[in-house]
């Protein structure tokens, strides 16, 4: 029997056991509470990862930047690239989030929840907090109290500050690298792990959500997914499609057509990494793309530009915001851009890493943990979505890079009809 369970992919797991929570929610009503342990657990091993995760990969992530002195054109290239359409798709989640207002369907106060986090939200608001603060309050003043309290803002600081201490040190920093490099790994492991969790935690968030905030509930995270991937398809249908067509100028069509391999992994895997050896292939064979520039560019966007993700933070921020009544400023959408594209560095090309990186940005602006709760039995169906537009990012950069630096073979995308 277990190994049956194992041989259904986990997506599918994932699907299944979110129709089940729905059905057992419904039927069973305000009842259904009394399994939302189950997934309480599941957010608790979720918790448990961020602060690891976020500071391996951003450490290993900073580090592995000074390798782009080595490719210089092409280095600054695609990291400016990667910078700015990062951006451009959080200000595009939050535009979404703004206009639509899906969370608003949600009334976060009538959830039982820990009256803690809705306390904390709203004195949030109340006070008011000097510059003077806030500055003091990113600096990681001591970093194993930062780790202790979950404090990301300085956490990143931190991060940040170890990788450029790594990439000052050159080779004596080598050693330290590798221990982040493998941590870096390991703790991806170690979140495959906490995702075979996610079948269960998903019946039993679903069928919390679905049993006691009922079916106006169940209407607004329908409404998140169809934003996530409306999101998204504008992402890959105008970011993308836009660079290809008037930065690298190539045919698009031809672009998405050598590419459609990799579009299909990244769908049902929700992983970039694993896709990464298809991406890969796809860019050298079908879109003509030189093999340092390739490797180069997609594996480096593999760990840390992924514009889907960075856009679901945004508007998943606001969704719990809305949800939770809590009102946020010009500041907070800085803050949730500037979060939103370092959460999506930070974030691992594994699935359900975004959920992850939401503890990151919630945080920060005062949203509570408790969406996370609320989005978690939806995740992976957006993850899907998610991926994908970040391999073809990944995809798109390493072709317009390659185009600007006369590393394309043109002739070769454009009669790739045997893909
Ligand atoms: N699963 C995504 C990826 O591998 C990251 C995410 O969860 O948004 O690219």
């Amino acid at each position: 029997m277990v190994a049956g369970w194992f041989a259904i992919p986990l997506w599918q797991r994932v699907i299944g056991a979110l129709i089940l929570g729905i059905i057992v929610g419904y039927v069973w009503g305000p009842g259904a509470e009394s399994i939302k342990i189950i997934g309480d657990i599941f957010i608790a091993f979720i918790k448990m990862l961020v602060v690891p995760l976020i500071f391996f990969s951003l450490v290993a992530g900073v580090a592995s930047i000074g390798d782009l002195r080595k490719l210089g054109s092409v280095g600054w290239r695609a990291l400016l690239i990667f910078v700015v359409t990062g951006q451009m798709a959080v200000w595009l989640g939050l535009g979404i989030g703004t206009f639509v207002q899906p969370g608003s369907g949600i009334d976060g106060a009538s959830m039982s929840l820990d009256q803690g986090a809705l306390d904390r939200a709203q004195s949030r608001q109340e006070e008011a907090v000097t510059v003077q603060q806030m500055i003091l309050e990113i600096v990681p003043s001591s970093p194993v109290q930062v780790m202790a309290d979950v404090n990301v803002l300085p956490l990143i600081v931190f991060s940040l500050l170890i990788g450029i201490g790594i990439l000052m040190a050159k080779e004596d920093g080598e050693p330290v690298l590798k221990i982040f490099e493998s941590g870096s790994v390991v703790m991806q492991k170690v979140t495959m792990v906490v995702m075979e969790l996610t079948p269960f935690g998903v019946f039993a968030l679903m069928a919390w959500v679905a049993g006691t905030l009922g079916v106006e509930a169940l209407q607004a995270l329908g409404i998140l997914v169809f934003l996530n991937y409306l999101g998204c398809l504008l992402i890959i249908g105008l970011i993308y499609a836009g660079m290809i067509k008037f930065i690298a100028k190539l045919p698009v069509i031809d672009f998405f057509r050598g590419i459609v391999d990799a579009i299909a992994v990244s769908y049902s895997t929700a992983s970039s990494n694993a896709t990464l050896p298809v991406t890969l292939r796809c860019a050298e064979r079908n879109l003509g793309i030189s093999n340092s520039v390739a490797s180069f560019v997609i594996a480096l966007g593999a760990t840390i530009n992924m514009n889907g993700t960075a856009m679901y933070l945004g508007l998943a921020t606001l969704f719990g915001a809305q949800a939770f009544g809590v009102q946020l400023d010009m500041a907070d959408y800085i803050t949730i851009s500037v979060l939103g594209t370092l959460g999506a560095i930070g974030a691992a090309g594994i699935p359900g890493s975004g959920l992850i990186m939401m503890v990151l940005v919630f945080s920060a602006v005062g949203v509570p943990l408790e969406t996370i709760a609320l989005v978690a039995g939806i995740d992976r169906i957006m993850d899907m979505m998610r991926t994908t537009t970040n391999v073809s990012g990944d995809a798109a950069v390493a072709t317009t890079v390659a185009s600007l630096t006369g590393e394309i073979d043109r002739a070769e995308m454009i009669s790739a009809d045997d893909v």
